[in-house]
C-alpha cells in the first residue's frame, strides 16, 4: 500500500516553466518526475511504478516470442564501435569518455555491436540458432534538443532487442514476431498508434518499420492511407521527382489582383470579388482556389494552390504569413489540360497524396496529382501538385488505392498526414553487423554460414509520456489501469476516523490483490486531495468523507467523471 502520509511526493500547482507538452508538464505537477540536467530525469517513487508497469508488459511480450533477457553494460569501450565503424558515425550525437588509462568509451546509444560480439563468443553451431535476447537499461544520447521531458531525454529507458538467425526466412520470422509482440504490447497499454514504413538511418538495414503512437506533439509525420492500410513516415515515402514541366506556356490571364500586401479581409474581398461561386469570410475554410503570386517587383508568378480537402480548415493567418508580402492573381480561363504547371500548395493537416485533387479554377475545375514534398513543421503542409495532367507516379502512388466506401470522389484513395511520437523501431539489419564481427555458424555440412540479425528498439520511457499525451484532460493523467501506479486511490478526508477507515480499506483491498494508493494525510484540505487525484490519475477514486457517519462512500471514475454513493458495507466487493 502507498501511503501518501509517508510517501516521497510532493504535486505543484503549476506548469513547470520549461514544460510545453501535457506530458511534461503533468509528470513533473504528479510528482513522478524530477529534472536533474537537461534531457536527464530522476524518477520518484510513483513514476518508478509506472515505469515498471511498462516494462512489465514488454517483458511479458518479449518472453511469449521466446526472448532471452540480459543486462549488457552502458560503458563500452571503442573496440567494438570500431569494428562497426559507428566510434566515427556517431559523430557528436554520442557521449564520449576515458578511464584514467586514456582509453576511450562511449557510453551506449544502442548495443548492436556488443550483442554480436556476445553471440559470437558463445554460439558456434547452427543448432544453436536462432536466438533473440533483450535487455531494459538506460541509453545515452547526446540529443541536439532534449526536449519535453522524457519524451526525448538524452539518458533514457529502452527495450532493445536482437535477434540472429541462420538465412533470410529466419530474419523474417523473428521480425514478424517482434511486429506482432509490439502490437500486442501497445494494444495492451492502450495507445493508439500507427506502424508505418520507416528509413533505416544510421542503424543500416533494409526492411524496417516504426510505431508511432498518434499525439498532435509528436516530431514525426507520417502518412495513412484510409483505403489500403499503407502507412510510412514522410521520411520514408518514396516520392519520384516530379516531372519537368515547361514554364513557358504558363497561363497568363490575370485577374482580380490584391494589393502588395494581402491581409486576410483583402485575400477574402479578393475572393469574394472573383466570383468563386461562394461568399467567404475572414474565419472561412478557403477550399480549392488555384491563385498565383509573386513578390513585389518580381517577374516570375508563381503558381499556388490553397486548397482543404474536406472540410478541414486553412488556418487564414498562416495562409497571410505565407503569401505576404507576394502580389496575388486568380488564375481563370486557361487551358490547363493542355499546359500543365507545377503548383506549390498550402494544404490542410489532412491533406492528399499521391491523388488527384480538384482545383476550382474559376470557373472551372482543373484537376492534378499532388506530390509530397516535405513537411512544413507546421501543421500545414507543402507540396508540389501537378495541375493539368493525370500523372501516375511509380512507386508511391499504388498506396493511395481506395476501398469501397471511402470519400475519395475520384475512386483513387486518400492518404491522411498525421503527427506521432516514435515509440518504437524495428529493422531487418541483416548482416552489417555480422559481417564486421564475422558471426558464423558451422552449418550441417561443415561449411560456416553467416548469420543474419534484427534489431528491435522500445522507448520505454518515452512510451510513459507517450500514454499520458494521449490520455489526460485539463485536471491531470488519465491512466490506463495496466500503467497506473494504483488501481484504487483510496482517499480519506477529514481527521480521525475517515482516514482509519481509509486505512481499513486499503488494507482489505490490498488483501485481494487490489494496488492501492491511499491518501491517510491529515491536515490536508479535501479540495487540495481531490485535486491531487485527479492530477495522478488512478483510474478509481473510493473516497472516505463526510458520508462515512451515515455509512455512505463514494466512487469516482477518474476517465469519465462519473461518482456514485455506495455502502460503506460490501464497498471492498464492489471495488475489488
Ligand atoms: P527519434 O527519431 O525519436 O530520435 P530514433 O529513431 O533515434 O528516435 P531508435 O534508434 O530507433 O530511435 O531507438 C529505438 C527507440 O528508442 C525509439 O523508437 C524511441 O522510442 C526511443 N528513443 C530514441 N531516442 C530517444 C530519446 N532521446 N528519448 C527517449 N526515447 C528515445
Ligand atoms: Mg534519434
Ligand atoms: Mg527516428
Ligand atoms: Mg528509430
Amino acid at each position: 500500500m502507498l501511503r501518501m502520509s509517508t510517501l516521497f511526493l510532493r504535486t505543484l500547482r503549476e506548469d513547470p516553466a520549461d514544460a510545453e507538452v501535457p506530458s511534461h508538464k503533468l509528470m513533473v505537477r504528479g510528482g513522478y518526475v524530477r529534472r536533474a540536467a537537461p534531457g536527464v530525469y530522476s524518477w520518484m517513487p510513483l513514476g518508478k511504478i509506472v515505469l515498471e508497469n511498462v516494462a512489465a508488459v514488454i517483458r511479458e511480450e518479449m518472453g511469449r516470442i521466446g526472448g532471452q533477457e540480459v543486462l549488457l553494460p552502458a560503458l563500452l569501450p571503442r573496440e567494438y564501435y570500431e569494428t562497426s565503424g559507428r566510434w566515427t558515425e556517431y559523430g557528436d550525437s554520442v557521449f564520449r569518455l576515458q578511464d584514467r588509462k586514456g582509453a576511450d568509451y562511449m557510453l551506449g546509444p544502442t548495443h548492436e555491436e556488443l550483442f554480436t560480439s556476445l553471440v559470437k563468443g558463445e554460439y558456434t553451431s547452427y543448432k544453436d540458432f536462432p536466438v533473440i535476447l533483450y535487455q531494459i537499461q538506460e541509453k545515452f544520447r547526446d540529443e541536439a534538443r532534449p526536449r519535453a521531458g522524457v519524451l526525448r531525454g538524452r539518458e533514457f529507458h529502452m527495450k532493445d532487442a536482437y535477434s540472429f538467425d541462420l538465412d533470410d526466412d529466419g530474419l523474417q520470422r523473428s521480425y514478424d514476431l517482434h511486429r506482432d509482440a509490439y502490437m500486442r504490447i501497445f494494444d495492451r497499454l492502450r495507445l493508439r498508434y500507427a506502424v508505418v514504413s520507416a528509413t533505416s538511418g544510421a542503424m543500416g538495414g533494409s526492411a524496417s518499420e516504426e510505431f508511432l503512437a498518434e499525439a498532435p506533439t509528436g516530431e514525426d509525420t507520417f502518412v495513412r492511407s484510409t483505403g489500403s492500410g499503407y502507412a510510412a513516415n514522410v521520411e520514408a515515402v518514396r516520392t519520384p521527382a516530379p516531372p519537368a514541366l515547361p514554364v513557358e506556356g504558363r497561363p497568363e490571364a490575370q485577374v482580380h489582383h490584391t494589393p502588395d500586401t494581402p491581409t486576410i479581409e483583402t485575400l477574402v474581398d479578393f475572393f469574394n470579388a472573383a466570383g468563386l461561386g461562394r461568399t467567404f469570410t475572414a474565419a472561412d475554410t478557403l477550399k480549392n482556389v488555384l491563385v498565383k503570386t509573386r513578390p513585389p517587383g518580381a517577374d516570375e508568378w508563381e503558381v499556388m494552390g490553397i486548397g482543404v480537402p474536406g472540410d478541414r480548415e486553412v488556418d487564414m493567418k498562416r495562409l497571410e504569413a505565407a503569401l505576404e508580402p507576394a502580389e496575388v492573381a486568380l488564375l481563370e480561363e486557361a487551358d490547363f489540360a493542355a499546359n500543365p504547371f507545377l503548383v506549390k500548395g498550402y494544404v490542410g493537416p489532412n491533406a492528399l497524396i499521391g491523388n488527384k485533387l480538384r482545383y476550382l479554377v474559376d470557373p472551372r475545375v482543373v484537376e492534378g496529382t499532388a506530390w509530397i514534398t516535405g513537411a512544413d513543421k507546421t501543421d500545414h503542409h507543402v507540396m508540389d501538385l501537378v495541375c493539368g495532367r493525370d500523372f501516375t507516379p511509380d512507386g508511391t502512388v499504388e498506396a493511395a488505392e481506395v476501398r469501397e466506401g471511402d470519400p475519395s470522389p475520384d475512386g483513387r484513395g486518400t492518404l491522411y498526414t498525421a503527427r506521432g511520437l516514435e515509440i518504437g523501431h524495428i529493422f531487418q539489419l541483416g548482416r552489417k553487423y555480422t559481417d564486421a564481427f564475422e558471426l558464423d555458424a558451422l552449418g550441417a555440412d561443415g561449411k560456416p554460414r553467416r548469420i543474419t540479425m534484427g534489431s528491435y528498439g522500445i522507448g520505454v520511457s518515452r512510451v510513459v509520456a507517450a500514454v499520458i499525451e494521449q490520455s489526460h484532460d485539463d485536471k491531470g493523467i488519465v491512466w490506463p489501469r495496466v500503467v497506473a501506479p494504483a488501481d484504487v486511490h483510496v482517499v480519506g478526508t477529514g481527521k480521525g476516523e475517515q482516514i482509519d477507515v481509509a486505512l481499513r480499506i486499503a488494507g482489505e483491498l490490498e488483501a485481494r490483490g487490489v494496488r492501492v494508493l491511499v491518501d491517510d494525510r491529515k491536515g490536508v484540505s479535501p479540495g487540495v486531495k481531490f485535486t491531487d487525484s485527479e492530477l495522478l490519475g488512478v483510474p478509481t477514486c473510493l473516497i472516505v468523507g463526510k458520508g462515512l457517519d451515515e455509512g455512505r462512500l463514494e466512487l469516482r471514475d477518474r476517465r469519465s467523471g462519473e461518482r456514485e454513493e455506495i455502502g460503506l458495507d460490501g464497498a471492498v466487493d464492489r471495488v475489488a
